[in-house]
C-alpha cells in the first residue's frame, strides 16, 4: 500500500490553550500534537459563544446567497457566474478521455506527429494510405479564413450533431475509438487539463474514469482464461499482479507529467490552480468484451484498488444498450458480488453504469432492474444515470431502499439528453429529490458533450427550479458520497448536520474544538469536506 505524498493540505486551526491567558491558532498539522490538550471552562464558555456568532452569521450568509439565486434564476448571465464561483464539492462521474475537448487532442496529435482520417479517425504515424490520412500537423499549419479544423471537431465530439444523419447515441459513441490514439502518451495532459478546468470552476475533487491495464488483461483473458476454473483458477493472478505493477507505473508517469504541466512542485505562488484538484480514479471495466475478459478486468480492478489509494473504486463502461451489454449483465452483477466477497476492504468503492436505458432503444424485458442489480446483487455504492427507474417493478419500493440505504445517483443531465434523448419532465431527477435519494451533479463526457459542470448545474437551475439549499446540497454530496477515505463529515447533507464530533462547530471555520479537529484528521474524506464548507462559506459571505 502505498501512501500519498499530496495529501489534503487542508488549513484548518484549532484552539489551544496557551500561559499567557489569549488563543493562539496552529496548523492541522499540529493537530494530533494538541489533541493532548484540553479546555478550561473558561475558554470553553468564550468559544462557544463565538462559535454561536459564526454560526448566526453563516446561516444568514446562506439566506443571502440563496436570495441572489432566486433573483437570477432567469438571468442566463448573471446564473452562470453565480454557479460558475460557487463551490462545488466534484465531479463523480467522469470518464478522462471524454473529457478532453477535440481541440487538445488535435494540437497532441500534431506535436506527436499522428495523423487524422477524412472520416476524423486519429491514427498512428505512418500516415497512411496516401490521400486517405493527414499529418494533423500539416492541417493546423495550413489553415485558411475559410478553412479550419471545424469539420474534425465535429467528428470528435457530438458538436452539431443534430445536422447530421447519425443519431447522438451513435455519433456520442464513435467519437471514442476515433480520439483514442490521440490520449496515447497524453494521460498526464489530458488530466492537467480536466484538474485545471475545475479549479476554475471551484471544484474541490475529481474521481476521473480510466482503464489503466485493462486490455491487457482482456487480452491474457482471451487465450488463458478459464470461466469454469475454481476462483483463484480462472486467471493466473501473478499475471494480474504484474498488470497492476505496471498500471501503477503508469500513474506515477500520469501524475508526474500533470504537475509538470501544472509546475506543482513550484513555489506556492507560481503553481497552478490546478494543483489544488484532489484527483482520484475510477478503474473502469469495458462491459461489452468477451465474459472473460470482463472477469479478468473485473479482477483487476479490485487489485488495483487494494494496491494504491490513488484508486478508489471501480465502474463499468461503454453502452449499457450494447447487445453484449445487455446479454451479460446479470452474468457481470455476479462477477463483482463473486469477486468483491474476497475483496471486502474495497467493496465501498462500487458504482456501476444502471438503467442508462430507454423504450425503444431497447427491448422491454430489459427496462426497470439494472438498477436494482447493481445495488441489491452487485453491491453499487452508486450509480450512474439511473434513468429506468419508471420501469422497475415497484418504483416506489426501490426508491425508498435507495434512500433508506443511502444510495447516491450520479446525474448527468445533457449526457442523457443527447444520448437517451431523456430530458426535461421525462427525467427522474426530480423524482430522486423527492424521495430522499442522494443525487450529485456530474459531467459524464464533457469534452465530447462540450460542455462543463456548471453547465449542468446552470441546467439543473433552469430545467427543474432548485434553490440554493439543493444545490448547496448536491454539491456536498459530491464528497459525502466520493471513495475518499475515512468517515463523512455530515449526518445531512441538505440540513449542513455534521456528525457528533464536530456539530457544535461552524462549518469550514479556521477555529475548531479539539475532537472536531481529531476527527478531522483522521479522516481524509471529512478533512475535503471541510475545506468544501470553509469556501462555501466564504461564496455565500459575498452577497
Ligand atoms: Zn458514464
Amino acid at each position: 500500500m502505498r501512501t500519498l505524498s499530496n495529501r489534503c493540505s487542508l488549513r484548518v486551526t484549532i484552539f489551544k490553550e496557551k500561559t499567557e491567558e489569549r488563543f493562539i491558532f496552529s496548523s492541522l498539522k499540529l493537530a494530533q500534537w494538541l489533541l493532548g490538550t484540553y479546555w478550561t471552562s473558561r475558554y470553553a464558555v468564550l468559544g462557544i459563544a463565538l462559535f454561536g456568532l459564526l454560526g448566526v452569521m453563516s446561516t444568514a450568509w446562506a439566506e443571502s446567497a440563496a436570495q441572489r439565486l432566486e433573483s437570477i434564476k432567469r438571468q442566463p448571465l448573471q446564473l452562470r457566474q453565480f454557479l460558475q464561483r460557487m463551490p462545488k464539492g466534484g465531479d463523480l462521474h467522469n470518464h478522462l478521455s471524454g473529457a478532453v475537448y477535440a481541440e487538445s487532442y488535435l494540437r497532441w496529435a500534431a506535436e506527436d506527429g499522428k495523423c487524422i482520417s477524412l472520416s476524423g479517425v486519429i491514427t498512428l504515424p505512418p500516415c497512411e494510405p496516401v490521400g486517405e490520412g493527414q499529418e494533423v500537423r500539416d492541417i493546423l499549419a495550413h489553415m485558411t479564413p475559410n478553412g479550419g479544423i471545424e469539420p474534425l471537431v465535429d467528428a470528435l465530439s457530438v458538436r452539431n450533431y443534430e445536422r447530421r444523419e447519425v443519431s447522438g447515441h451513435d455519433q456520442f459513441f464513435a467519437t471514442f475509438e476515433r480520439f483514442t490514439s490521440a490520449t496515447f502518451g497524453r494521460r498526464g495532459d489530458m488530466v492537467a487539463e480536466v484538474s485545471s478546468r475545475a479549479a476554475s470552476q471551484n471544484i474541490l475533487y475529481l474521481e476521473l474514469m480510466q482503464s489503466l491495464g485493462m486490455f491487457e488483461v482482456a487480452a491474457f483473458a482471451q487465450t488463458h482464461g478459464d470461466l469454469e476454473a475454481d476462483y483463484g483458477q480462472r486467471i493466473d493472478h501473478a499475471t494480474v499482479d504484474a498488470i497492476v505493477a505496471d498500471a501503477i507505473l503508469q500513474m506515477d508517469q500520469i501524475d508526474a507529467r500533470r504537475r509538470a504541466i501544472q509546475g506543482c512542485d513550484l513555489i506556492a505562488a507560481e503553481q497552478g490552480d490546478g494543483c489544488h484538484v484532489t484527483v482520484r480514479y475510477l478503474s473502469q471495466v469495458i462491459r461489452t468484451l468477451s465474459p472473460v475478459q470482463v472477469y479478468a478486468q473485473t479482477l483487476l480492478a479490485f487489485k488495483l484498488i487494494a494496491a494504491d489509494e490513488r484508486v478508489v473504486g471501480l465502474n463499468f463502461v461503454a453502452p449499457e444498450d450494447h447487445a453484449v451489454a445487455l446479454r451479460d449483465y446479470k452474468q457481470h452483477m455476479g462477477f463483482i458480488a463473486e469477486i468483491g466477497s474476497h475483496f471486502p476492504d474495497q467493496r465501498s468503492g462500487i458504482t456501476l453504469h444502471a438503467g442508462e436505458l430507454t423504450l425503444g432503444l431497447v427491448p422491454p424485458e430489459h427496462l426497470g432492474w439494472h438498477i436494482d442489480a447493481a445495488i441489491n446483487v452487485a453491491g453499487a455504492k452508486r450509480i450512474g444515470h439511473g434513468i429506468d427507474i419508471a420501469f422497475a417493478p415497484d418504483m416506489d419500493a426501490l426508491l425508498r431502499s435507495m434512500a433508506a440505504q443511502q444510495i447516491l445517483v450520479e446525474i448527468n443531465l445533457t449526457s442523457n439528453d443527447v444520448i437517451l434523448e431523456v430530458s426535461d419532465a421525462d427525467h427522474p431527477l426530480p423524482v430522486y429529490l423527492q424521495y430522499g435519494v442522494p443525487v450529485a451533479l456530474s459531467t459524464d463526457d464533457e469534452g465530447v458533450s462540450r460542455i462543463d459542470l456548471t453547465h449542468e448545474y446552470q441546467r439543473a437551475v433552469t430545467t427543474y427550479d432548485l434553490g440554493y439549499e439543493v444545490l448547496r446540497g448536491m454539491s456536498r454530496n459530491a464528497l459525502q458520497y466520493s471513495f475518499l477515505p475515512g468517515e463523512p463529515l455530515f449526518d445531512n447533507t441538505l440540513s449542513g448536520r455534521a456528525v457528533d464530533a464536530c456539530s457544535s462547530a461552524t462549518l469550514g471555520a479556521e477555529a475548531v474544538s479539539a475532537r472536531c479537529a481529531e476527527f478531522l484528521v483522521d479522516n481524509p474524506k471529512a478533512s475535503l469536506q471541510w475545506l468544501l464548507e470553509s469556501r462555501l462559506a466564504e461564496f455565500e459571505s459575498g452577497f
